[in-house]
């Protein structure tokens, strides 16, 4: 591939927010795996129309007063942790549950205004912080660039929030395993795979071009 980096290294998550049950069957049958909603009572409401084989990842806004619906079934992966109330509110719904939930960091790498997440510099403390929560698994980062007409404008996002995994990969913190990169989307996603995504988020270009599916 174009970035020169294994396949199985990249995952897919189809984003099918807004897509109607029937077309998501669709793209299940085609070979989507990873499911990903932002939305929590969309995501519950198509969450029991399909079995194991599917992974449910949000990947939105999350209002700490949705993450008992939320968590009432499995949720492989949230990607949008971006503050210290929604963190405790998930580590203390996980723990009531008895479970370990997965989650990302979501950084706003370009300082937009409107946009969420934690700003570069405030990352190491919160991780250090979230990380030692015994209801919550930090796993990695995710950012979503600004949207632009040109990919290439995202790259810098991109390789900035690859900089700040390797940095808080090398902190030394106790219980954070920094795996995954998420970020990418259909305009964008060739160049975050190349700055060293693990899973970009793809809705458009799978449920209105109709791209084969893998990975
Ligand atoms: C909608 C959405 C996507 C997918 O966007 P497309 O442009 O449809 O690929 C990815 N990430 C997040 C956070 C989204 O809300």
């Amino acid at each position: 591939m174009r970035a020169g980096r294994d396949p199985a290294a990249v995952r897919l998550v189809a984003v099918s927010k807004g897509r109607p049950p029937g077309r998501v069957a669709e793209a299940v049958r085609a070979g989507a795996t990873r499911l990903g909603e932002n939305r929590v009572q969309e995501l519950v409401s198509k969450r029991p129309l399909f079995g194991p084989e599917v992974e449910w990842h949000f990947i939105g806004r999350l209002q700490t007063n949705k993450v008992r619906p939320l968590l009432a079934g499995p949720v492989a992966l949230i990607h949008s942790l971006d503050r210290p109330a929604l963190a405790e509110a998930l580590d203390r719904e996980a723990r009531r549950l008895g479970r370990v939930q997965p989650v990302l960091v979501q950084v706003n790498v370009s300082g937009e205004t409107t946009k969420a997440g934690l700003a570069p510099g405030e990352l190491l403390p919160f991780l250090r912080w979230a990380a030692a929560l015994g209801g919550l698994r930090v796993l990695g980062l995710m950012t979503i660039a600004p949207p632009v007409a040109d990919p290439e404008a995202a790259r810098p996002h991109f390789r900035r929030l690859a900089e700040l995994r390797e940095e808080a990969a090398g902190a030394g913190i106790p219980g954070l395993r920094m795996e995954h990169l998420s970020m990418g989307m259909s305009g964008d996603y060739p160049v975050a795979v190349e700055e060293g995504a693990t899973l970009v988020r793809v809705g458009a270009a799978i449920f209105e071009e109709g791209e084969p599916l893998g990975g």
